[in-house]
């Protein structure tokens, strides 16, 4: 359908069929029926250890091998200037593409989540109106069970914005491997986000080996502890190589819980069944339409960027959209399949949904230089419009050439 709108300061104050609105006298844009969008959301980042990629060596091929690259890099370089250059470039990036909400996990090791955090917390006040930022905590699970666990909890819950997180992977392991006293690690993660009233974001079975399965286990975790729609599953690409009954019994346990998922396709596919030399069989993906077919809440979202587990990106979630169309055919659903970039990740992040445009509200949106879905798949977007609160975005993406060696 084709509309004209009004913007008067920050607000888009009218939208109506084409010709309905009286322009005479104001300074107009002509839209040339270009495809309108409301502003875009990305739930699942990791802006703290992004942009690092320029000074990490060759990448191994394993998320072992990924994690010990980014904890040398960490232990090298990551004082105050770096971590706040580097993630308010990853911020501008994703707000000159039209972002305008973020959630970021951050490496919360003792001895360093209160610096990262204190860099979030300043970005967040400076970021205040025009990106929403949320942060979630990354430890793996059983940090939790420990003194410090409670600490980086009283951190969280210190934090506008905060969350707890963590990663389904014990301190000891390597790698992923499955946790034979998950039920005790997550009761104990639980009850610190229950006694802070803080939800939760995990990082759950982000391998392909499919006896490393602990989505169940989290959807029993949910009920047991009254936590419905407070908790979010991130990657959960085992649960694609599980059996079809298994597939159909957990998600509907999953849509019992009230668990909302995100899937997060370009670094499952970098990181998933990679060895050097020899071509990757399976995709890593998460088995999105089989989530979507229980009316789970699922969300598309970059995840690292430029970092050692995935070292491309650029913070723009129409791009992942555009890849993920052909990774998940998604042809058969493109309209629906938008809500991934919108509503369902605000209504993760549990904020205002800038769903769509209408009378009244936020003048966030994007022009995409195409006229169908299918333009929109076809070229990158990089020449897109992006008004936020009522301004034209001109500032464009940040230079690559800046320097992270601190
Ligand atoms: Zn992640």
């Amino acid at each position: 359908m084709l509309v004209d709108l009004r913007i008067e300061g920050d607000k888009l104050v009218a939208i109506a069929p084409a010709g309905k609105i009286d322009s005479s006298g104001d300074s107009s844009l002509d839209l040339q029926g270009f495809h309108l969008w409301p502003s875009l959301i990305d739930v699942h980042t990791h802006i703290d250890k992004s942009q690092v990629i320029s000074r990490i060596g060759p990448l191994g091929a394993s998320f072992a091998n990924a994690r010990e690259a980014i904890n040398a890099d960490r232990k090298k370089y990551w004082n105050r200037d770096d971590i706040l250059a580097r993630m308010d470039f990853s911020i501008r990036s994703a707000f000159a593409h039209g972002v305008c909400a973020l959630r970021t996990h951050i490496d919360s090791y003792e001895g360093q989540a209160e610096l990262s955090w204190e860099v979030f917390a300043e970005l967040r006040k400076i970021w205040n109106g025009r990106v929403t930022l949320q942060a979630t905590s990354s430890v793996p699970i059983d940090v939790y069970s420990t003194p410090y666990g409670r600490k980086l909890a009283d951190l969280a819950a210190a934090t506008e914005g905060g969350l707890l997180g963590g990663v389904l992977r014990r301190s000891t392991d390597h790698n992923y491997i499955f946790i034979e006293n998950i039920d005790e690690l997550l009761d104990a993660q639980f009850i610190l986000a229950k006694d802070r009233n803080l939800s939760i974001d995990l990082h759950v079975d982000e391998t392909v080996a499919s006896d490393i399965f602990h989505l169940e286990q989290v959807a029993n975790a949910v009920i047991r502890h009254k936590m419905h729609g407070r908790v979010v599953c991130g990657h959960c690409c085992s649960l694609a190589v599980q059996p079809e009954d298994k597939v159909e019994s957990v998600l509907a346990l999953c849509a019992e819980a009230g668990i909302a998922i995100v899937a997060l396709p370009l670094a499952n596919l970098y990181l998933q069944d990679r060895q050097i030399g020899r071509t990757p069989r399976l995709r890593g993906v998460t088995a999105l339409h089989e989530i979507r077919a229980k009316k789970i809440p699922v969300a598309l979202a970059s995840d690292n960027v430029r970092d050692s587990f995935y070292p491309f990106g650029d913070y723009d979630p129409l791009e992942t959209f555009r890849q993920s169309v052909a990774i998940y055919h998604l042809d058969q659903s493109l309209g629906e399949s938008l809500g991934m970039l919108g509503p369902m990740p605000a209504q993760m992040m549990g904020i205002a949904p800038q769903a769509s445009l209408s009378a009244g509200g936020q003048a966030s949106l994007i022009v995409l230089r195409a006229h169908s879905l299918n333009e929109i798949v076809c070229r990158p977007q990089i020449d897109r419009i992006v008004i936020m609160n009522g301004q034209e975005i001109r500032d464009g993406q940040p230079e690559f050439t800046a320097s992270f060696n601190f």
